[in-house]
């Protein structure tokens, strides 16, 4: 389902690490990415020797607004940065970074979404009123990716308990389960909570 392509070097202000490409032969798609691939990639950023038990990793998806934009309405760029800040300090992890956008519904129904919000849905209601349900391929996507960097076992950087299922159901070995809270902004504080009193994350 998911093939290496490419990998090199990548010093980052984290530490040096090496990022791997990996296409899953689909075009990439009206859903995929706010950049205009036309496969659909994704990536893992790898420090040390990530093959074995208890891993430091986090599994992350793309927010062009948050991540490149710098939008408050998230807290995607923060959590990425906490996370790669992490594995830097550890010196061993690896970071999933699946290229999509909203959970999967691709940015302009993200951007629509976030309309609805301001009319007064939270970030659950929206993606339903667009007919969009929670995505679970990203998982599979994931979980292919861990595998082919003989990932044995993960100690999961999340506060997502459906995350920790999905991924375990798609066949990762989730040994511990790490809080990754970094706090919350005026503009992020209706999204975050519903994510915890509709989808169940710890914080
Ligand atoms: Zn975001």
């Amino acid at each position: 389902m998911i093939t290496r392509y490419s990998e090199a070097r990548l010093p980052t202000s984290h530490g040096e690490f090496r990022v791997v490409v990996y296409r899953t032969g689909q075009p990439g798609g009206a859903d995929a990415t706010a950049v205009g691939l036309a496969h659909e990639e994704h990536v893992a950023m790898v420090l040390g020797d990530v093959a074995g038990e208890g891993v430091l990793t986090r599994v992350h998806s793309s927010c062009f607004t948050g991540e490149v934009l710098g939008s408050l309405r998230c807290d995607c760029r923060a959590q990425l940065d906490a996370a790669l800040a992490r594995i830097g300090a550890e010196g061993r992890g690896v970071l999933v970074y699946l290229v999509q956008e909203g959970r999967g519904i691709g940015l302009g129904n993200k951007v629509r979404a976030y309309q609805l919000q301001d009319a007064g849905h939270d970030t659950v209601e929206a993606n339903l009123a667009l007919g969009f349900d929670a995505d679970h391929r990203s998982y599979d996507l994931a979980a292919g990716i861990l595998r082919d960097l003989a990932v044995a076992s993960v100690r999961l950087m999340t506060n997502n308990p459906k995350k920790i299922a999905g991924l375990e159901s798609a066949g990762v070995v989730v040994s511990a389960h790490e809080s990754h809270w970094v706090g919350e902004t005026s503009h992020s504080e209706g999204y975050l909570a519903a994510k915890r009193t509709k989808l169940g994350h710890l914080a």
